[in-house]
């Protein structure tokens, strides 16, 4: 009988069983906490000594705009814009959220485009989108996919699942 509770990272292994993008992420990043790319689990609610909030994803990048962008696991979907008080696409951009199942949420953001509409039953695997930059993306910034874990609303770091390269 099995008496282990799984941890938030065992129940997200078991319902993304696959890659959003192919890509890498810049290791440099991720030691630091404080750059984009990395993410710090106990800093998500802080702020950084220039005012901004941490990182609280992963910025894969090496692919090109218009790359599919998949669904990490079966779930339905829920298409969105972030945009500030005047309506200009801000933030995030165009993005993604799945709903999974074992209170597992993902997010897929800066997209050039939607594949299909909010409500859709979608399996892992399954092209959602396209790779965009959309959203608060400087013009000196690679192009990359935004994208969160939650498992019960608790952001965790997506690296551990998805395995993706490091950049050095
Ligand atoms: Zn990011």
């Amino acid at each position: 009988m099995e008496t282990k509770k799984d941890t938030p990272e065992d129940i997200a292994k078991g319902v993304l069983t696959s890659n959003p993008v192919d890509g890498t992420i810049n290791k440099r990043d991720r030691k630091n906490d404080t750059a984009d790319g990395g993410f710090d689990p106990d800093g998500l609610k802080k702020l950084r000594s220039n005012g901004k909030r941490h990182h609280d994803g992963n910025d894969i990048g090496g692919m090109e705009v218009g790359t599919d962008v998949k669904a990490s696991g079966d779930g339905i979907m829920t298409i969105r814009v972030q945009k500030d008080k005047d309506g200009n696409v801000t933030g995030y951009g165009k993005y993604i959220t799945i709903a999974h199942k074992n209170g597992v949420t993902t997010m897929y953001a800066h997209l050039k485009s939607y594949k299909y509409g909010s409500g859709t039953k979608v399996k892992a695997g399954q092209v959602i989108g396209k790779v965009g930059r959309t959203g608060n993306i400087g013009e000196k910034t690679k192009t990359h996919l935004h994208y969160e874990v939650k498992v019960n609303g608790k952001q965790i770091d997506p690296q551990p699942i998805h395995n993706w390269s490091m950049q050095e």
